[in-house]
């Protein structure tokens, strides 16, 4: 069994100028993108917004145009992605939703899944019909995540879930969950990474309770799942039994690695930052000024960069050392620019609380902009967390790029 999603967008000629298809994303963004901006996601009502917008994104054929066409992508080149992803941040289209899906299982899917499991998951995921979320983390393991304690035990055909998972990024509104258990803990006592499984599980499962998380701007897109005697099939498994710590690694590599064409975004938000200058007439202001520079230099850097693995990519290089040193520098730029909005809003009186809407004395455009800057601001205190802590990036840089001493681990 072959998956072959053929729809009527199939393809791009690759000898298409960048520039031809650049305009014809533009012209189907100008007509199809939504004008005003969506709820934030972190609401179910703002969820199913954003799932729609996916939806129409899949139904013009551009879903993930990256993915081989077999799979139901346009099978664009690296510069074709990145003419893409730079039209979308340039109309500042709506947040992606379906990254669970689309960046990491799907992949995943075409590197260690079988025919079946292909056929069966990604059409509905790519067209957005499922949400996927990621069940990796627990109470007692983040960081050290090979420590992890969500038992799974063999019943015949089918595996018997115990445990539980925490920070599930979209678990209130996802569908499915891929998960690491373990199967084998005799021999996680030599190594521990061993007999882990990656176990594709439906949350609509009997003993699967997602309760929401609150999160510290009081918004509630994140869960905890737990698991009380889940029956999931042995067919769920993606990657072979025991064989999951190479699957997950994998993940992890396609969540940390570069996203091509994701600078734009970046650069936008200094543009706003810019104009954040220019309101609170700080143009000839040298410290506001100086900040700016700071962080339109280190956009450029990482947009240069970008541009370099790309090319490395085109070549056949192998991008995998470069992928913790891409999260850390994002994560950190990003935060950097958020943070310096903050300080200048501060100054100007923009101290908004999580929930707080009205604002006295302040224009609704002015609040509006503030809160949502706000937001975005702990979304980039997240980021230097999720996918491993920038102090875990470091560590896989020191030790496995740059060949320094291992870091004392208890034996
Ligand atoms: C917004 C958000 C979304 C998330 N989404 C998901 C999701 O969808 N699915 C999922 O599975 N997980 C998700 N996570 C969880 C995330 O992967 C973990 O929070 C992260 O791996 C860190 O684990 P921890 O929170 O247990 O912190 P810990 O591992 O307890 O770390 C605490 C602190 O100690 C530091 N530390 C730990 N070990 C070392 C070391 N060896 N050397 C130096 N410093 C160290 C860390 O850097 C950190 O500062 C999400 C987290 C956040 C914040």
């Amino acid at each position: 069994m072959s998956v072959n999603i053929m729809t009527e967008h199939n393809g791009i000629d690759q000898s298409s100028t960048v520039d031809v298809f650049r305009s014809e994303v533009r012209e189907w963004l100008a007509a199809n993108a939504p004008r005003e901006s969506l709820l934030p996601w972190t609401s179910r009502e703002g969820f199913d917004q954003h799932r729609a917008w996916e939806q129409t994104l899949f139904e013009g054929g551009y879903a993930a145009v990256d993915w081989p066409i077999e799979y139901g992508g346009r099978g664009a080149d690296l510069r074709l992605t990145m003419a893409f992803a730079e039209e979308y941040y340039r109309v500042r289209a709506p947040e992606r939703v379906n990254m669970g899906g689309l960046y990491l299982l799907g992949p995943v899917l075409m590197q260690y899944g079988t025919e079946e499991q292909r056929a069966r998951w990604i059409p509905d995921l790519l067209a957005c019909n499922t949400i996927w979320c990621q069940g990796f983390s627990e109470p007692g393991s983040g960081s050290d995540l090979a420590s992890l304690s969500t038992r799974a035990v063999r019943d015949g055909d089918h595996f018997v879930v115990n445990g539980q998972k925490t920070w599930t990024s979209m678990g209130g509104f996802a569908d499915w969950i891929f998960a690491l258990v373990r199967t084998d803990p005799e021999a996680a006592k030599h190594r521990k990474h061993s007999g882990i499984t990656f176990l594709c599980i439906d949350l609509r499962t009997p003993g699967v309770e997602v309760r929401p998380l609150a999160m510290v701007d009081g918004t509630k897109g994140f869960a905890e799942v737990f698991f009380t005697d889940v029956r999931v099939p042995v067919e769920n498994v993606v990657g072979g039994v025991d064989q999951g710590w190479k699957v997950a690694m994998s993940t992890l590599g396609f969540e940390r690695g570069a996203v091509f064409g994701d600078h734009a975004k970046f650069s936008n938000d200094v543009a706003a930052l810019a104009g954040l200058v220019r309101r609170r007439g700080l143009e000839q202001d040298t410290l506001a000024l100086d900040e700016l520079g700071r962080v339109l230099v280190e956009t450029e850097v990482y947009r240069a960069n970008v541009y370099r693995l790309a090319a490395l990519a085109e070549a056949g290089g192998n991008l995998d050392q470069t992928a913790s040193i891409n999260k850390l520098f994002w994560t950190e730029m990003q935060h950097d620019i958020f943070a310096t909005g903050l300080r200048l809003m501060a100054e100007e009186g923009g101290v908004v609380g999580g929930d707080r809407e009205v604002l006295p004395g302040v224009d609704p455009v002015t609040a509006h902009a503030w809160k949502d800057w706000h937001h975005r601001y702990w979304y980039a205190r997240a980021a230097m967390i999720f996918g491993g802590t920038s102090e875990i990036q470091r560590n896989i840089i020191s030790e496995r790029v740059l060949g320094l001493p291992m870091e004392p681990r208890p034996t």
